[in-house]
């Protein structure tokens, strides 16, 4: 198969070109390279079946493709903060080109939604059925309600124009090639760690939040994108449902860096959710996928990409 992935220069979408080209099938991966980097796509290039593309997904494309994954948005709240604006408009219009682009050629889209679109969620753990609880006005709202009109956009071309569409909620994921300076909870607590800095704590550091391997997120979209069944164009959750507050999280990276150590209690951002953890039993009986990896050991694996990266910058 011709495979598109918007953001494929991207943490996760680079880990998805590298699987899908393992597979056999050709892949263009396409980015504007906002948070995404060349390097991580680096050791594709000498593939003949791998294309790179300079494209922003706000402006129309034409390509011709058997399936898109739809993943160009920034994740990390410092980065989609930076610019909010060109947030929605990469969320909104990004899905109304690619929604277009697979209407136009029949091929079957995916969109990389979020658990975002449940906000501060009032259930939990959180079921596809939940309808959320997010602050429309808020700092967070640009990723979020971007994210749920994208999904709204996905629904609708689904009932209006038939289009074969898949939505993934995913769940706070992690791994190798998240970039150093990303702001996430993760990358920032490992490489603090490594550099032997006090670890940031937002608040009383006891919301949580529930970490997906980085691989075990990625087999999750393969399966939904090539599972049949009639209500698959319906939201599916995606993420492992092993639930830390941000404290054991500190404790669990200083385990996996081997060191001791220090925290500092920063103040907590606006809107930040109190706790998160996916309900996974649809994606368990529908798409028959769990999550493989413990937090213990996908830790351990991000530490050694993180590792050599912070020595040579001493
Ligand atoms: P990322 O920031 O590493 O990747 C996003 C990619 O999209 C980057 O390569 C970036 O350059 C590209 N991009 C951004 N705006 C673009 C635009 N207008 N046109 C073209 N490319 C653009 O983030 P990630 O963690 O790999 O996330 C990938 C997708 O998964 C995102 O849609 C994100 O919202 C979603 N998601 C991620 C997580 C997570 O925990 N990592 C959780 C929920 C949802
Ligand atoms: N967080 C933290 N220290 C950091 C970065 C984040 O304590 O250096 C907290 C943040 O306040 C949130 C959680 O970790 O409660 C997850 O934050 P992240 O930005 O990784 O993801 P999201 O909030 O989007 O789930």
């Amino acid at each position: 198969m011709r495979i598109l992935i918007t953001g494929g220069a991207g943490f996760i979408g680079s880990h998805l070109c590298e699987r899908l080209l393992s597979e056999g099938n050709e892949v263009i991966c396409l980015d504007n390279y906002f948070t995404g980097r060349k390097e991580n796509v680096f050791h594709l290039m000498d593939d003949h079946r791998f294309e790179l593309i300079r494209h922003d997904v706000t402006e129309a494309i034409f390509l011709e493709v058997d399936q898109i994954y739809n993943l160009a948005c920034p994740a990390s709240p410092v980065h989609y903060q930076y610019n909010p604006v060109k947030t929605v408009k990469t969320s909104v219009m990004g899905a109304i080109n690619m929604l277009g682009l697979a209407k136009r050629v029949r091929a079957r889209i995916l969109q990389a939604s979020t658990s975002e679109v449940y906000g501060d969620p009032e259930i939990h753990p959180q079921t596809e059925e939940y309808w959320g609880n997010v602050n429309p006005i808020g700092l967070r709202s640009c990723y979020d309600e971007g994210k749920r009109l994208a999904e709204t956009l996905f629904m609708d071309y689904h009932r209006q124009n038939a289009v074969d569409t898949r939505i993934v909620r995913i769940f706070n994921t992690y791994g190798p090639r998240m970039l150093e300076n990303d702001g996430r909870v993760v990358s920032n607590f490992i490489v603090q760690a490594l550099r032997g800095e006090s670890l940031t704590i937002y608040g009383t550091g006891e919301q949580t939040r529930s970490f997906c391997y980085v691989d075990d997120l990625v087999d999750g979209l393969i399966r939904l994108m090539n599972t049949e069944a009639d209500d698959l164009h319906l939201p599916v959750n995606i993420g492992n449902p092993g639930e830390f507050t941000m404290n054991e999280l500190a404790n669990e990276v200083a385990k996996a860096v081997g060191k001791d150590v220090n925290v500092v209690h920063l103040p907590l951002p606006q809107d930040d959710p109190r706790q998160r953890q996916p309900n996974i039993e649809r994606a368990q009986s529908v798409l028959g996928w769990s999550p493989r990896v413990p937090l213990a050991e996908g830790l351990k694996k991000a530490v050694e990409y993180f590792r050599p990266r912070v020595s040579s910058e001493q």
